[in-house]
Order: C-alpha cells, then structure tokens, then sequence
C-alpha cells in the first residue's frame, strides 16, 4: 500500500473494507474458539487470548501508525504497561522518569519490588541524571514525554543513542501525542505504549491500551507475554478503538489548536500563577518538543493559589467535565491532586511540582471562545466569592 500521510492513513488503511463482504467497518468476531481444518494444520486463529480478527485489526492499524511492524492491543493503558514490565525479571533494575503517569508511579513502586525488580526515579528532562541512575542490571528506561500533569519534555533522541549504546531497552508512553504528533519508534524507541482511553479511542466510551514495537525478537517476546499474562482487549472494544481511530487526525488538530489559544489565554489571567504548555516558547521543553514531535498537544496545566481558589474555579465552570481521564471529545478538567496523582504522598507530590493549586485541562472540540468566555465567568464568580 502507498505510504500515505497519517491523516490519510488512519481512514484509508488495509482494513478499510472486509475482504469477505466489502463492509466499510471492521466486523466484530465474538467467537471464543475457532475450528480447525485438521489436527495437525491450525488455522490463524485457534483460541480468542491468541488471536482474534477484529483485534488483529486494531493491532495492524496501531502499528502502520506507529511506524511499526507489530501491534498489541490490551484491556487498559496499565494493562499494556504492566505487561511491557514483564519483559523485566527478578534483580533487573528499571530507570524511569519521575513524573510518570500515577498509576505507572503506583505499579512501579508497589508491586514491582515486590517481584524482586528495582527502580530509579529520575528527572528525564535531563538526560544525564538518566546515565547516571543506570546501573550494571539496568534493563530498561520508560519515558513519558509531554509528563503528566506538569508537561515536561523528555529528550528522546539522546536517551535512546545512550540506551542502546549500553544494550537496555526503552519503553515510551505516547498517550499524550499519540502517533499523529509524535512517533517515538523514529526516535530510536523500542516499545511504545498508549492509553487508547484517551486521544486514541477520543469519546470517554472505552478503555484500552496499545503497544507497537518493530523489532521481531521483542515482538515475539511481547506476544508470548500478551497470550501468558492474558489482559487482552475484547472485539468490541477493538472496534471501538477503530472507530475513534479514524477521526484522530481531525480532533487532535482542532483540539490543539484550541490548547494553544487557551493557554495563552490563561497567561493573561491574574488568577493563573503559572501555565504548563510544551507549545508555549516560554516553556523550558519547547525547542526539544518541536524537534521531535509535530505538536504540543491538547493537554496543559495551570496553576492557581491554592486549593481554595481549585475548589471556587471547579464550582463555577460549566463546560468541561470535571474528572479523570484526558483526551475526549469534551473537555476535560481534572484535579491532579486527588485524581490522577492520589497514590503519590504529599512530599511525593511536590517534589514533582504537583501543588494544591494546579487543575489540569484536556481541551475537547468545543468552540475555544465558548470555553474562554466559561473560564472568564468562573474566575469573575471565583472573584465575587471570595470578596464576601
Ligand atoms: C490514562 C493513562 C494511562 C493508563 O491507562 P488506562 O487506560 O487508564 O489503564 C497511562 N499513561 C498515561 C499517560 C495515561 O494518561
């Protein structure tokens, strides 16, 4: 197939049509098991955990995007993730950057001790504090790259040329970019990983994860690992992901554009002490981001006084929903503190720049002067407040 842009990719890919029927959507295969011709020659699919067509759809998708050669779909981001450190054993240490996604933070620090695997949280916006962590049983560095919530920008060309000098593999969580602005197997990656939950799937209806690799001995490894540990994502979900799939392109350029307006916008505000945006060339990760990635995203943060001020501001907004989760349709206005970063301890928190006052948004496909013009209410009615 013609090597098209991303933008046409996602709509004109190999499973556009059924083979069998010319369906324009990807038939949803329940079956459980599959016949087989004969007792020696299997089939390609013999038991659904192995294989199952409508996943093979996504996996194929993923990893074309990607630009990859092999895909995995899972039955959630951590799923994906968990399943990725499973690549690790007993003694191995594993270098991972300090403002790593919460429930990443929670695994690594609660459960992977526990199977006898080390860690060193470092900051990765400097790649010599990661040389510096490895260790002789290093075996891995996962990066996360714009982090979440305070957006910093991990290097990823200089950790990659280093990691491979040295023989560990590197694992990179896209779920921010995903691969219509950033594709972290051009800049030497091995594993890739995506909450699907959020940009990819796009419509807060499903969750999943991916993982793309291109190199067939860790791909093999990763399906043998995918089939033993068995968090698998089931055909429904599959198409769902497929169905999001198709309008990526369109809702991250749209949302992105709105992001950049947004934050400029806050940088206005008097109630904003601070605005996290990798797109903004105040930003200390800007030049690195826009070497190796096509966009800043849709997602920043914004920092108000307090946690009073968090609590007025959320009361009177309207638009976004406030919750958990990134990377929908709606907007989305959460509270690191006592969401996305409620497994960290206070001193953890901090430590990583996340305050009682900084609310993340994840701009959806509302009309960005609608959203200005709620957030301009919310802190005229915050204002009021707090005068009484
Ligand atoms: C949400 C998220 C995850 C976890 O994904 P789930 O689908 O919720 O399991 C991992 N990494 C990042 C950056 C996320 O935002």
């Amino acid at each position: 197939m013609t090597n098209y842009s991303k933008q046409t990719s996602l709509l004109h890919s190999p499973h556009k049509t059924d083979p069998a029927t010319g369906a324009v959507s990807v038939p949803v295969q329940h079956a459980s098991t599959f016949h087989q011709p004969d007792i020696e020659q299997f089939g390609d699919y013999d038991y659904a955990r192995s294989g199952n067509p409508t996943r093979r759809a996504l996996e194929e998708t993923i990893a074309g995007l990607e630009n990859g050669t092999h895909g995995f779909a899972f039955a959630s981001g951590m799923a994906a993730i968990s399943t990725t450190f499973m690549l690790l054993s007993t003694g191995d240490h594993l270098v991972i950057t300090d403002d790593v996604y919460g429930g990443t933070f929670r695994l690594t620090t609660k459960v992977l001790h526990r199977q006898g695997i080390e860690h060193t949280f470092v900051d990765m916006t400097d790649p010599e504090a990661v040389k510096a962590a490895v260790k002789p049983n290093t075996k891995m560095i996962f990066m996360e790259t714009p982090s979440n919530p305070t957006m910093n920008i991990t290097p990823v060309r200089e950790i990659t040329d280093f990691a491979k000098e040295n023989g560990i593999l590197t694992a990179l969580d896209n779920t921010f970019m995903t691969p219509v602005l950033q594709r972290p197997l051009d800049l030497g990656v091995d594993i890739v990983i995506h909450s699907a939950t959020k940009f990819i799937g796009g419509h807060s209806d499903v969750v999943a994860g991916l993982a793309v690799v291109k190199d067939e001995e860790l791909a093999s490894e990763l399906q043998f690992l995918q089939n033993s540990f068995g968090a698998i994502l089931g055909p429904q979900d599959c198409w769902l992901v497929m169905r999001g799939l198709k309008t990526l392109h369109a809702r991250m350029s749209v949302s992105e554009q709105s992001a950049h307006e947004l934050a400029a916008w806050f940088l206005e505000q008097p109630e904003v002490e601070h605005v996290y945006y990798p797109g903004l060339t105040t930003h200390p990760g800007y030049t690195v981001n826009k070497e190796q990635a096509d966009g800043a995203g849709a997602v920043l943060s914004f920092r108000l006084k307090d946690k009073e001020a968090v609590r007025r501001f959320v009361d009177h907004v309207e638009i976004p929903v406030f919750a958990v989760s990134l990377g929908a349709v709606e907007s989305i206005l959460s509270y690191p503190r006592t969401m996305s970063h409620a497994a960290m301890s206070d001193e953890e928190r901090h430590a990583r720049g996340i305050t009682d006052g900084l609310l993340r948004l994840s701009v959806g496909l509302e009309k960005t002067d609608d959203l200005k013009q709620d957030f301009a209410n919310a802190f005229a009615a915050s204002r009021k407040e707090e005068q009484v």
